[in-house]
Order: C-alpha cells, then sequence, then structure tokens
C-alpha cells in the first residue's frame, strides 16, 4: 500500500503561490482574502489562525473578520461590503455559523467573482454544467490529489460517501467532469459496505471516526479520507480505519498529513487566480 502524501503536494501548490503572488506584489495587488468568522469556536479559531499565518507566508495577505454574536442579516451586510471592496480579492465565511443560519444561504452573498471556496450556489451550479469556477476547496483537493496518481478516472467506479455541499456533491460533480461512474451515499445507503467495495476510489467524507474499515474497500483500490475527527488526546483521525484498510487497499490518504494541506494550499491559490481575475476585471 502507498501513502498519498498530501503535504508533499501542497508543498508544491504553495511554491507556485509564492511565484504568482510576488509577480502580483511587483505589480501592484496585493493578493488579498478575509475570512468571515461568525461564531466564537476554539477549533475554528485555531483553523483561521493556522490559514492566515499559512497565507502570509506565501506572501498573501489575510483579514480575519470576527464578529461577535451576529444574526443572518450582520454577517449578509459584512460579505456584501466585503465583496464590494476592492482590496479584497477573495472571501471565506468559516462555518459553524449560528443556530439556523446556513452556508448555502448567507454564500449567496458573495460574490462569485471572490467565492473562493464554493459557497455561493452559483458556482455549484457551474461545477454542475462543467463551467469553469472554483469548488469548494476540501472537495477540489480530493480530485487534486487522485489526479497527480498514476490511475485512470476516465471509466472508473467511484463512491462517494457523505453528500454535504461543501464535500460531498461537489467531489462527486467532480469526479463525474472527470467522466469516472459515481455513486454517493449518505446516511440512508442501504447496506454501504458493499456499494463501497464496487469503488475503484473511494471517498469518505463523513464525519465518524474509523467508520470505513476493511470490508469497505476492495483489494487495491484509492481511497482518499476527507474526515478529520478530533480525538480525546487533542489528536486527529479520518473517517477510514487507517490501519486495517492499509492492509487491503492500493494507496491510502493519511489523517493529517492526506487532504487537509492541499486544501489549505488550494484555496492559497484560488486567491491568486482571484487576484489575477481582480487585475482583468476591476
Ligand atoms: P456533514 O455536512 O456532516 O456531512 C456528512 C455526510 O455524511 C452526510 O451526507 C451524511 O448523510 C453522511 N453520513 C453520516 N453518517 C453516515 C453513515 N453512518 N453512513 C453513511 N453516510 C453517513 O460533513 P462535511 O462537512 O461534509 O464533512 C465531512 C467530514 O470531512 C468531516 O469529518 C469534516 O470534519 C471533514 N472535513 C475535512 C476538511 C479538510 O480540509 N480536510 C474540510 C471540510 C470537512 P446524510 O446527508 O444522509 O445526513
Amino acid at each position: 500500500m502507498t501513502d498519498i502524501d498530501g503535504r508533499a503536494v501542497a508543498k508544491e501548490i504553495r511554491a507556485d503561490v509564492a511565484a504568482a503572488a510576488a509577480k502580483l506584489r511587483a505589480d501592484g495587488t496585493v493578493p488579498t482574502f478575509a475570512v468571515v468568522v461568525p461564531t466564537d469556536d476554539e477549533g475554528t479559531a485555531w483553523y483561521v489562525r493556522s490559514i492566515k499565518k499559512s497565507a502570509e507566508k506565501e506572501g498573501l495577505d489575510c483579514r480575519v473578520v470576527q464578529l461577535d454574536s451576529p444574526g443572518r442579516d450582520e454577517i449578509i451586510a459584512k460579505l456584501q461590503e466585503l465583496s464590494a471592496d476592492p482590496d479584497v480579492h477573495g472571501i471565506i465565511c468559516q462555518t459553524p455559523l449560528p443556530e439556523g443560519v446556513t452556508l448555502a444561504e448567507v454564500g449567496g452573498h458573495i460574490s462569485p467573482l471572490k467565492d473562493i471556496d464554493g459557497a455561493n450556489a452559483t458556482n455549484l451550479g457551474r461545477l454542475g454544467a462543467g463551467l469553469r469556477t472554483w469548488p469548494p476547496a476540501t472537495a477540489e483537493a480530493v480530485l487534486e490529489l487522485l489526479k497527480r496518481e498514476d490511475l485512470t478516472l476516465s471509466g472508473a467506479r467511484a463512491v462517494v460517501v457523505g453528500r454535504s455541499t461543501v464535500v460531498g456533491k461537489p467531489a462527486a460533480l467532480l469526479l463525474l467532469n472527470e467522466s469516472a461512474t459515481v455513486t454517493v451515499c449518505h446516511s440512508r445507503t442501504k447496506d454501504l459496505a458493499a456499494v463501497c467495495r464496487e469503488a475503484d476510489v473511494l471517498v469518505a467524507a463523513v464525519g465518524r471516526a474509523g467508520m470505513i474499515g476493511a470490508d469497505f474497500v476492495k483489494p487495491g483500490a484509492t481511497v482518499i479520507d476527507v474526515g478529520t475527527n478530533p480525538t480525546d488526546d487533542g489528536g486527529l483521525v479520518g473517517d477510514v480505519d487507517y490501519a486495517a484498510v492499509a492492509e487491503v487497499a492500493g494507496r491510502l490518504t493519511p489523517v493529517p498529513g492526506g487532504v487537509g494541506p492541499v486544501t489549505t494550499a488550494l484555496l492559497l491559490r484560488h486567491v491568486i487566480e482571484a487576484a489575477e481575475l481582480s487585475e482583468t476585471h476591476p
């Protein structure tokens, strides 16, 4: 079994990002994105600090916009304000959101030209239509990792476990756009293990630690583990039972060190693309 090394892939992407950021700066544009943080959550705060640090290391500016106990209207107003700000090229609205507010509804107020994490349903629609867009970075990270492997997605059987708007659905659309034969599973899927065993490419995006066991995996299959589940000792584990699945799979992403670093690197790449777009469409 081969480990798919997300950190190495992220390093390559980030080197390109740093070079592009230097060029933009030399042309007078500081590639800048805003992260709107609507809740006071320790896990989120840690994640946002880490994105900001990564961004600044590669020459990007990251504005963290912390909102205190905002309602839906305040979140929307902030996203609209940032969408109209010519100095901000990309916008992320961080989850979790306050009770009763969904990313699908507030994301519609991020300009599609600044929607670097695919939160605006317009961009999900463009993905469905096979048009150029920024997919949610996590879903794109799944494809980025697969495309760097020596495997043919066209005609491959792909099974995605999870149908969220931010991961499962866009990952399935991206695989479909590569001509894979895609099945999307969820909590009502019957005989999940048997469906997963049909997969040449299995993507786990559930949020349940270790639920994908060896009996879910066809021998030699490629398994991408999107899950990030905190452990009691402050660590992180995926949705895949790594030790068991490593005995069966051909390739497997570890957690941490798989999808996560590539997701961050792609977000930075999207900021660069948005800043370049602003130069041609100010
Ligand atoms: P989510 O919105 O909670 O969606 C989970 C999906 O899993 C749902 O579609 C749900 O089905 C399905 N599911 C739940 N229990 C199941 C079961 N027993 N059998 C089959 N399907 C089941 O989660 P998400 O936002 O997509 O995130 C999924 C995981 O990815 C989480 O661990 C999250 O932390 C991680 N994640 C990682 C990154 C990264 O950068 N690495 C980024 C984002 C998310 P229903 O639709 O039927 O409820």
